[in-house]
C-alpha cells in the first residue's frame, strides 16, 4: 500500500513527490509522458519559490541558469510607457534574489534527479492514470493504464496533473471561470552564440495590431510570446514561415534571423480558472489542476510549487497520525486567496495588454501616459500573506538560505527560534510538535543572524514558530506558541494568539 499516489510529474507532483520521499512516505508518482514537458512554459520564478526548490535540493541547477528580472514594462506601440515594475535589488530575506528568470524543463529535471534519491518513491513514467474507487473507507484504489487489472491501493491520492486534471473531472470538482481567454503563441529561441539577451527589461508590447510579450530569459535564450488576431487559427501561427514574420520585426537593429534559432512553439489559451474544492475525502488536487491565470505575474508554477510545499507536510503529518486529517481542509483556504489575488492582478494586466482595438489603445495610452515616466514606474506587486484558519500569518521569508542557515537547521520541519538557550521551551512542550527543530539567536551553537532579520523579528517577542514550508505560524511566547500549533494540527483551524 502507497502512502500517498501522484498523478502527474511536472513541477508540483515533483516538488511533492521529493519532499514526501524526504520524510520517508511512500511514494507512486503516475506520468503519461516519458519525458519532462518539452514546449515552453514558465520563465519567471520568485525568490520565496526559489527557497522552496531548495528544500529539494533544486536551486543551484537554476541558478546556474537564471538571471535576476531587471524591470517588467509595458509599453504602447511607440515605446512610451504605460506602467512598469521594478524588483527590489539584491537579495530578499529568503536569501534568493527577488525575482529571476530561468527555463522551466532545468527546474523539473533539477527535481527528478533529487526524488531518484529515494528508493521509497516508484516512479512511473508512461503510464496514464485512468480511474480511482473511494468505497473503501480506508484507502483508495487507483486503476492506471500499465496493469488496469490490478489497481494500485494507497492511502491518498494527489491529482497534480495539470489543466485538464482526470483526477479532477473523476471527483466532480467543478471551475469557477474568471471569463478571461485569450490566445496567444509562445516561441523560445536559443541566440547565437556568445549573445546573452536582446534586451534588459521584461517587455510588454501593447500593440493593438498585435501584443507581444518579449522576455529576455538570458543564457543564450529569448522568449516571444504574440497574441493571435481574432481570425488566425492556432495552426497557423506555428508555421517557420508565421514565425519568422513574427520575429523579424521585434529584432533589435543589427540582428538577424540567422542569429537565432527556434527551440519550441506553442499555442495556449490564457485564462483564470479555479477548482471549486481541492479535497474530496482521500482524495486532492493541487497545481494546475486546482487554478490556472494567465502568465502575466508569472506565478502558475510558483503557485502550484507553493501548493505542494503547503500539502507535503500535512499529508506526512495525518499519516503518521500527529494530526488531525481535517488538517488537509486547511489547504485551500490558506492557499487560494492569495492565488485569487495574483489572478485578478495578472488578467487586469492581461486586460492592459490584450486589446485589438486600436481607438481602445488610444484612449488607455492617453490616460496612462501621464507625467514623467519614472513616475509610472512602481515595486513589482508583492503578494499577500497566506492565510491560516481565517487568520492572516506573515508570510515573512526566513533569511538565510545557505548551507550553514536556517534551512539547513530545519530544512522541511517545524522550527521554534528563540532569543536565547534560556527562553528554549522544555522537552515536554517541544515534544508535543513532532520533529520540532529549536534553535537560538544567542549565545553558543546560535543560529547566525549577520543581517539580523530574525532578531527583528523577536524584537517584541520571545519566540517565533515557523511551518516546514517556512510560513511564520506566529511569535509570542514558546509556550504559547506550541499549544497553539498543536491545536492547529489538531484541527486545521487557528493560529498563535
Ligand atoms: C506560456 C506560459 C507561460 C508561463 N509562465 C509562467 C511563469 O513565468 N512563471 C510561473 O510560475 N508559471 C508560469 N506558467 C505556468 C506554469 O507553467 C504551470 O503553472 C505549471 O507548469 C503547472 O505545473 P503542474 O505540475 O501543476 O502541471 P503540469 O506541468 O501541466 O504537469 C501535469 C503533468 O500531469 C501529466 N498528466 C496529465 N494527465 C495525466 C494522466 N491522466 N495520467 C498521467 N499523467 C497525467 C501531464 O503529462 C503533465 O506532465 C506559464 C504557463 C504558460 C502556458
Amino acid at each position: 500500500m502507497y502512502d500517498v499516489t501522484i498523478i502527474g510529474y511536472g513541477p508540483v507532483g515533483a516538488m511533492l513527490a521529493a519532499l514526501l520521499g524526504a520524510r520517508g512516505r511512500k511514494v507512486l508518482v503516475v506520468e503519461r509522458d516519458t519525458q519532462v514537458y518539452p514546449m515552453p512554459r514558465a520563465v519567471h520564478l520568485d525568490h520565496e519559490v526559489f527557497r522552496l526548490i531548495s528544500l529539494v535540493n533544486a536551486d543551484k541547477a537554476v541558478m546556474d541558469i537564471s538571471r535576476p528580472t531587471s524591470a517588467y514594462d509595458f509599453e504602447t506601440a511607440d515605446g512610451d510607457l504605460l506602467m512598469g515594475f521594478k524588483p527590489s535589488k539584491g537579495l530578499a530575506p529568503t536569501g534568493y534574489p527577488w525575482s529571476n528568470l530561468f527555463h522551466q524543463p532545468t527546474l523539473e529535471r533539477a527535481m527528478r534527479a533529487d526524488v531518484a534519491r529515494y528508493p521509497n518513491v516508484d516512479v512511473r513514467l508512461g503510464v496514464e492514470f485512468r480511474s480511482y474507487d473511494v468505497s473503501q473507507p480506508d484507502h483508495v484504489k487507483v486503476t492506471l493504464s500499465d496493469d488496469p487489472g490490478n489497481p494500485v491501493e494507497t492511502r491518498y491520492l494527489v491529482g497534480c496533473d495539470g489543466g485538464r486534471s482526470q483526477v479532477r473531472r473523476q471527483a466532480g470538482i467543478a471551475m469557477d471561470d474568471m471569463d478571461f481567454n485569450e490566445p496567444w503563441v509562445v516561441v523560445d529561441v536559443l541566440l547565437a552564440k556568445g549573445m546573452d539577451s536582446l534586451h534588459d527589461a521584461s517587455r510588454q508590447i501593447c500593440d493593438p495590431h498585435r501584443p507581444v510579450t518579449s522576455i529576455p530569459i538570458g543564457n543564450g535564450r529569448h522568449r516571444w510570446e504574440f497574441m493571435l488576431l481574432p481570425d488566425e487559427a492556432d495552426t497557423d501561427m506555428t508555421t517557420p514561415q508565421m514565425l519568422e514574420s513574427l520575429i523579424t520585426p521585434q529584432l533589435p537593429d543589427g540582428i538577424s534571423m540567422s542569429q537565432i534559432e527556434v527551440e519550441r512553439c506553442a499555442v495556449y489559451t490564457f485564462h483564470g480558472v479555479f477548482a471549486e474544492r481541492w479535497r474530496e475525502g482521500r482524495v486532492l488536487i493541487a497545481g494546475d489542476a486546482a487554478h490556472q491565470m494567465p502568465p502575466f505575474m508569472g506565478q502558475g508554477l510558483c503557485s502550484g510549487v507553493r501548493d505542494a510545499a503547503n500539502m507535503a507536510w500535512k499529508l506526512d503529518a495525518v499519516l503518521a497520525g500527529d494530526a488531525a486529517e481535517t488538517l488537509l481542509d486547511s489547504i485551500q483556504p490558506e492557499r487560494e486567496p492569495q492565488i485569487r489575488f495574483i489572478t485578478e492582478t495578472a488578467i487586469g494586466m492581461g486586460q492592459v495588454v490584450c486589446t485589438h482595438d486600436i481607438e481602445q489603445a488610444a484612449a488607455r495610452d492617453k490616460e496612462m501616459c501621464v507625467g514623467a515616466r519614472e513616475d509610472r514606474i512602481s515595486d513589482m506587486p508583492g503578494l499577500p500573506p497566506v492565510e491560516a484558519g481565517g487568520d492572516n500569518t506573515p508570510n515573512a521569508g526566513l533569511p538565510l538560505a545557505k548551507d550553514d542557515g536556517l534551512d539547513a537547521a530545519a530544512v522541511y520541519q517545524p522550527i521554534l527560534i528563540v532569543r536565547s538557550k534560556d527562553n528554549a521551551p522544555d522537552t515536554n512542550t517541544a515534544s508535543r510538535i513532532p520533529g520540532l527543530h529549536v534553535a537560538w539567536l544567542e549565545g553558543e551553537g546560535a543560529l547566525e543572524d549577520p543581517a539580523g532579520l530574525l532578531a527583528t523579528q523577536l524584537a517584541e517577542a520571545d519566540a517565533l514558530l515557523a511551518r516546514p514550508d517556512k510560513i511564520i505560524f506566529g511569535t509570542g511566547k514558546a509556550d504559547d506558541l506550541t499549544a497553539a500549533y498543536a491545536r492547529y494540527l489538531e484541527t486545521g483551524h487557528g493560529k498563535a494568539a
